[in-house]
């Protein structure tokens, strides 16, 4: 600050960013001068969205953990009923002029209407004479950082993954820490949400980013050793259930790196590997708008005639297809709001080939249900097991799911819990209970593997171009 001249406001819009520690948008503003901060509660565009109340829920949660924490550093965080995107250009209007603050800082976020969104933010704060500044907090490197040599983004995962590491190499990469106050502590008690919206899952899933650091200590300093053999298998607690913090940025993927790399050096490449798949995908929605108009990643696949089967849909969403592992996924997904990566990709396929129901269904349904809902990972994740996104699973290695669950979870002991109709039946029998001729209180299989099969290599031929003879 310079002597006698009063400190500029800044602003800061948190969104997918709820944290104060290596948050440039944050760190950006705290640069010099008096500091505020807001939060749009956007129910209406989140509805639009799909996200389900696990998901808006946990928001609330942590967006209270954030006041809390700005709160110390003398922010103030100021939380807005403003229901739709379209909405936030006058709100952020009024809340400039309200809090006299000359300059707005924000993390990029990339879907498409949260694009358009800050375009329309920026236009109006621009046009009465503020400034406004975008920064990247979401990736370690923001789309448009790491393109083949022909400057194409990369549209395969291997390839992307290796030029990443390149990239990284001549980045002086800087996790950020958490900003000096720039004030006396506030009073945080500023939230004016239903408490009952809140309660939802708050056992399960606890808020906030202090939580969130140390389940990644704990996760990098024990199970993170054990990753690799265990991340498949669902009975085992084995990966580090960070996702719902990741998806909301209640940690930042750099302090994942970090605590990686300094807990476990040795161990740390396949859990790395996974955070990387979460930043391709950002990349992936960041530089090909039309995955986020509901297209398929390749778009020759939109003319694939997928089936309307609502009865299957049904018993696909309840756990009632007669495939244990598949049933017991889902009901996993339904009673938790959480899913094992192993099962979205088994319960993903089914829809998707042996039902040959669209995957926007599937899509639109984990979204509903998932504490973690990802536009970016979701879409990509059902894209790859539809075969119709980037580095996509070819159409026609399609999951069995009786042999996925004798190979994942062998002693069934995943499956029993969650399909408890099941518990007396033998190891043997457990993923084709059909086969053990007793009267169970458990559905037939709505499909038959081997035809389904066939039927969905039938219907994606066609469309591909490297189809096997
Ligand atoms: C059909 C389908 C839908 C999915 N939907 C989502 C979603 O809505 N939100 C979401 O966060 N993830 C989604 N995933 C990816 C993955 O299943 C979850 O991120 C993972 O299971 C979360 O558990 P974890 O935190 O213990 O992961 P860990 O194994 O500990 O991995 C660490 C982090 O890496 C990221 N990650 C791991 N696997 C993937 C992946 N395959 N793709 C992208 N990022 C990954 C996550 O942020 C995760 O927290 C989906 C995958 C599929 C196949």
């Amino acid at each position: 600050m310079i002597f006698g001249v009063p400190p500029l406001k800044q602003l800061v819009w948190f969104r997918s960013d709820l944290r104060v520690e290596d948050n440039p948008a944050l760190v950006a503003a705290c640069g010099g001068g008096s500091v505020e901060a807001c939060f749009f509660a956007a129910d209406a565009q989140w509805a639009a969205h799909h996200e389900g109340p696990r998901k808006t829920a946990f928001v609330r949660r942590t967006v209270k953990a954030l006041a809390h924490e700005l709160a110390a550093l003398g922010i103030k965080l100021h939380v807005l009923q403003v229901p739709r995107f379209s909405d936030a250009p006058a709100a952020m209007v009024k809340l400039l002029q309200e809090t006299g603050a000359v300059q707005l800082h924000f993390n990029a976020e990339y879907p498409l209407d949260e694009v358009k969104r800050d375009r329309a933010v920026w236009r109006a704060v621009k046009a009465i004479g503020r400034g406004c500044v975008r920064h990247e907090g979401s990736v370690i490197l923001p789309p448009g950082r790491v393109l083949t040599a022909a400057a194409k983004p990369f549209t395969v995962f291997t390839p992307f993954r290796r030029k990443w590491f390149g990239v990284v190499t001549d980045t002086d990469l800087q996790t950020l820490d958490k900003p000096k106050p720039v004030a006396a502590p506030l009073d945080p008690a500023l939230m004016c949400w239903d408490e009952s919206a809140e309660r939802e899952g708050a056992a399960a899933w606890p808020a906030g980013e202090r939580v969130a650091y140390q389940q990644l200590r704990n996760f990098a300093a024990g199970r993170l050793a054990g990753y690799a053999g265990n991340r498949d298998f669902p009975a085992i607690e084995g990966t580090s259930r960070l996702s719902p913090y990741l998806a909301i940025g209640a940690i930042s993927p750099r302090r994942c790196l970090d605590a990686a790399k300094a807990l476990a050096p040795e161990a740390s490449e396949a859990w790395v590997n996974e955070i990387l798949w979460r930043e391709f995908y950002r990349h992936v929605i960041a530089l090909h708008p039309h995955v986020s108009k509901g297209e398929s990643f390749h778009q020759h696949y939109d003319r694939l005639q997928w089936e309307t089967n609502p009865a299957a849909l049904d018993a696909w969403k309840s756990g009632l297809t007669g495939y244990p592992l598949v049933d017991a996924a889902m009901r996993q997904l339904t009673s938790t709001g959480w899913m094992h990566n192993r099962l979205r990709m088994v319960a993903a396929m089914f829809l998707t080939k042996h039902l040959l129901i669209h995957w926007r269904e599937g899509e639109r349904f984990f979204m509903e249900q998932l504490v973690d809902a990802d536009f970016a990972s979701n879409n990509g994740g059902w894209q790859w097991s539809a075969s119709t996104g980037t580095d996509a699973v070819p159409y026609f290695r399609i999951f069995n799911p009786t042999t996925q669950g004798q190979r994942f979870d062998p002693k069934g002991v995943f499956t029993r819990l969650h399909v408890p109709e099941l518990a007396s039946v033998l190891d043997r029998f457990l993923f084709e209970p059909w086969k053990t001729g007793l009267t169970l209180n458990y559905p037939p299989p709505i499909v038959d593997h081997v035809f389904a099969r066939q039927r969905a290599i039938q219907r994606f031929r066609g469309f591909n171009p490297d189809r096997p003879d």
